[in-house]
């Protein structure tokens, strides 16, 4: 059952609601949500619910109406992200998990590790016990492989992952391995399950090839209810009378879960189809699905690997896939998780002006649950982030400039608007101020009005004038409603929750209406789903250390003669250097005279665009590097 505790429980009766429960033989979890805090009781049910409803701090309570309690959605409304080292999987992150299907050797791991890292894996795995139809086929390099493992994970910086045959190698795994995996075969293994659990260490648990959603949400909840704490669950396929591919997909498996469970739900496509060509496509789909991640075999020579070599990508059809992910993030609303480069500083609390919030104060523009506010959660995955909401982009740039906030996120274009142009004569303004890293996201408007108001109620909508005209189609369908242009759409969702006016509803993202305890009435109320928004993230020149850039901004302004602009360019493309984006801006004070903006494609080498900048220094007036990053 889910005890919902009163906002502002006293300690003692939350000591005494605990052990009531204990005393009733139940098993204690308290769940510290955003709203609420609950208690989640498991146990035998020997007492009436309203014994413990009528205890002192209760505010309800619920039984929970499935079989499996702890993995329940009915439990914890909330995802859970599980954290394995510096990874964290759930939520708004797609993680990747790549390496070969068996530890072959130390330097072939090794070599694999390298390799699924730069494509921007952020967990090894590899298997050093393999559990093999055949006994005569090769079993794995056992403790030997782990070894080897760990020291491929250790000098590439990721957590890795390998699997747990017996309930007797714990020991051994837990000594080396920061996430186990249990496999298909050891879904229903229950002593091996139970054991994992009293241990509570991080366990990815695959799904039976026969095993139902049921019996695969029970299997986690004998990991759950004995301990474990971070559980990750792998659809890997399951047996079908379909013969072609190794076993079928259940991509709906993937919804259901969430629906279903709080877990993170990965997938592996490449046990899935069994065949290299087919890895691809379904992966695309497991995502577009709403995976929170993929687990897939890498090999740098599938055609010599001592198992699954026919289901292994080649590297580059890896790195392939792992750009084909990125560019399906937006739609998905969610954010491809890379670990920091080893140099890359990412600081873990703010300047001694904020040493009173324990966090990482990150400014945008726009009032709590903005857009701006969306991409920062994104770009920065750090659970310790506070977002520092600021009236305007100037404000943005000061906060960053006096330290007040380490870092600053600010939109630069949108695909259907174009270019946010203050924020490029504020970055002119600001030359202490580099960008330092980039995010996208969709934007996705939502008709957000107060709690029980209906649509069918409505007749006047607040937004910012971009949010209206991007919403022209839906509220044309609308007859009478009254259109009010507002200063921030966020800011709009506040004005509505304030005036408690269920005729009056606002366009905005859907978190604001969480932040602003609102309701969506209908989601995706947007003319063209293609709309999305680039925001740069930036930092005082000082912060601005960013490790193996690949794309930098520019800033020029030539002299006013023929085929001056044309003589800059010729300087890039001399080097090979592409261009991504060219706009023009007028010089603030110099009427009809122009700044050209550029954003650059850097190769590995920096030598190219270094040669190129000193060689535009002297053709162009004036010339800044704005900075450089790693594009998102
Ligand atoms: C594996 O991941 O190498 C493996 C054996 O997978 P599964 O348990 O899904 O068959
Ligand atoms: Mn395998």
């Amino acid at each position: 059952m889910v005890i919902v505790l009163e906002r502002n429980i006293r300690e003692d009766h939350k000591s005494r609601v605990r052990s009531f429960l204990e005393t009733h033989g139940f098993k204690v979890r308290e769940i510290i949500g955003e709203e609420e805090t609950i208690f989640g009781a498991v146990g035998h049910l020997t007492l009436d619910l309203r014994e413990v409803e009528v205890l002192p701090g209760v505010a309800r309570v619920i039984p929970i109406s499935k079989p499996y309690k702890l993995a329940s959605r009915e439990l914890q409304k909330h995802d859970s992200v599980v954290k394995v080292g510096p990874v964290r999987i759930g939520g708004r992150r797609i993680a990747v998990i790549a390496g070969p299907c068996a530890v072959e050797g130390r330097e072939a791991i090794l070599e694999s590790a390298h390799q699924v890292r730069k494509s921007g894996a952020v967990m090894l795995r590899g298997g050093a016990y393999k559990p093999r139809t055949s006994p005569y086929a090769f079993q794995g390099l056992g403790v030997e492989g782990l070894r080897y493992l760990k020291e491929a994970g250790e000098a590439t910086g990721m957590p890795i992952v390998s699997e747990i045959v017996s309930p007797e190698l714990l020991d051994v795994m837990i000594e080396y391995v920061d996430l186990l995996q249990v496999g298909a075969r050891n879904m229903q293994n229950f002593e091996m399950l139970k054991a994992i659990g009293n241990r509570n260490v991080p366990v990815m648990l695959k799904r039976g090839p026969c095993a139902t959603i049921e019996e695969w949400l029970m299997a986690a909840e004998y990991l759950l209810a004995h301990g474990a704490e971070n559980v990750i669950l792998c659809e890997r396929g399951i047996r079908t009378f379909e013969t072609y591919t190794r076993n079928s997909l259940d991509i709906s498996s993937i919804p259901v879960i969430k629906k279903l469970s709080h877990l993170p739900i990965m997938v592996d496509p490449s046990h899935a189809t069994g065949i290299r060509a087919k890895v691809l496509p379904v992966a695309l789909g497991a995502v577009a699905a709403g995976a929170d991640g993929l687990v897939v075999e890498v090999h740098p020579n599938p055609d010599e690997a001592l198992s699954d070599g026919p289901q292994s990508l080649y590297p580059d059809q890896f790195e392939r896939l792992m750009r084909d992910i990125q560019a399906l993030a937006p739609v998905v609303e969610k954010e491809v998780l890379r670990l920091p480069e080893k140099s890359e500083r990412v600081p873990e609390f703010t300047r001694a002006g904020d040493a009173d919030t324990q966090g990482l104060m990150i400014a945008f523009q726009g009032e709590r649950g903005a857009y701006s506010e969306q991409a920062l959660l994104r770009y920065f995955h750090h659970d310790d982030v506070v977002p520092l909401p600021l009236p305007d982009f100037r404000s943005v740039f000061e906060a960053v400039l006096s330290g007040r906030s380490r870092y600053g996120v600010i939109p630069l274009e949108n695909s259907l608007a174009g270019s946010i142009h203050e924020n490029f004569d504020l970055m002119l303004q600001f030359p202490d101020i580099h960008i330092v890293g980039e995010v996208k996201i969709r934007i996705i408007h939502s008709l957000i009005g107060t709690p029980g108001a209906t649509i069918e109620g409505i007749r006047r909508v607040y937004s910012h004038p971009q949010g209206l005209a991007q919403c022209a189609r839906f509220l044309d369908e609308q007859t009478g409603w009254e259109r009010v242009p507002f200063y921030d759409t966020a800011g709009s969702v506040a004005f509505v929750a304030e005036k408690g006016d269920p005729s009056i509803a606002a366009i905005a993202n859907a978190e604001a209406a969480t932040v602003y305890k609102m309701q969506v009435l209908k989601e995706g109320i947007e003319t063209n789903p293609q709309n999305y928004t680039r925001f740069a993230v930036v930092a005082r020149l000082e912060d601005a250390h960013v490790d193996r850039p690949n794309k930098a901004s520019i800033v020029f302004d030539t002299p006013d003669t023929p085929g001056a602009l044309l003589s800059c360019m010729a300087v890039l493309a001399a080097r090979n250097l592409n261009l991504k984006k060219l706009e023009s801006r007028p010089i603030l004070g110099k009427p009809w005279q122009y700044m050209f903006y550029l954003d650059i494609e850097l190769p590995a080498d920096p030598a190219p665009f270094e040669q190129a900048m000193k060689e535009l220094a002297d053709k162009a007036q004036e010339l800044r590097l704005l900075g450089k990053y790693r594009a998102g």
